[in-house]
């Protein structure tokens, strides 16, 4: 198939606003899926099931590893979380660029089983930053406040893995790069290889007649 999905992967630290990303590249661009992770964590409130996450036991967590239902997963914060295999492959396959968005061991399991997929890091403009919008949200406690932010500094070890780094400033003009340089993917040479074989090969057959 010539114009394949592009995976993108999108990660970044807690209250940098990849939600709000997310749903606003969901509403602007048709092209989008948005893939729905299984979690063993408890669903918050206002979240559904089969909405933001696909909630299930331990028990059933482990049997979708076991029969090699998920793509990658990993433990975050004393629970699994992991991304159903079928749903992307299908996604993709259709022409979709499907989105993942998940933390970074996910992200690196990703790039190992497809190395074409493009990793994006969502940051804010900086640390003080990133402290008044968890402060802001007023839903957290400080003691929580401060693990987040501890939590971000862990992430920030493993950054140089992924392909871009996008500064969440202005909503809006994160939204337009983020679809930019997902569009752009679709021209790497990586993401091309059946189309470049398929020219190869009628290469050949136009060259003997
Ligand atoms: P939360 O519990 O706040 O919804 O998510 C916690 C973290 O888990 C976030 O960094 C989120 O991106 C990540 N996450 C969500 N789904 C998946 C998944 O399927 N795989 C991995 N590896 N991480 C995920």
């Amino acid at each position: 198939m010539i114009n394949k999905g592009v995976l993108a992967v999108v990660s970044g630290f807690s209250g940098a606003g990849k939600g709000t990303l997310m749903k606003a590249l969901l509403e602007r661009y048709d092209n989008y899926a948005l893939s729905i992770s299984a979690t063993t964590r408890s669903p918050r409130p206002g979240e559904a099931d089969g909405r933001e996450y696909f909630f299930v036991s331990r028990e059933r967590f482990e049997e979708m590893i076991k029969a090699g239902q998920l793509i990658e997963y990993a433990r975050y914060v004393e629970n699994y979380y992991g991304t159903p295999r079928e749903y992307v492959i299908n996604q993709m396959d259709a022409g979709k660029d499907v989105i993942l968005e998940i933390e970074i061991q996910g992200a690196l399991k990703i790039k190992s089983q497809f190395p074409q997929a493009l990793l994006l890091f969502v940051m804010p403009p900086s640390a003080a930053e990133l402290r008044e919008r968890l402060t802001s949200r007023g839903t957290e406690t400080a003691e929580v406040i401060k693990n987040r932010l501890k939590r971000a500094l862990e992430e920030a070890e493993g950054i140089e893995n992924y392909d871009y780094i996008l500064i969440n400033d202005k909503v809006e003009d994160c939204v337009r790069q983020m679809h930019q340089i997902i569009q752009d993917h679709h021209s790497r040479t990586c993401n091309r290889l059946e189309f470049i074989e398929n020219m190869r090969t009628e290469l050949h057959q136009i060259s003997k007649r």
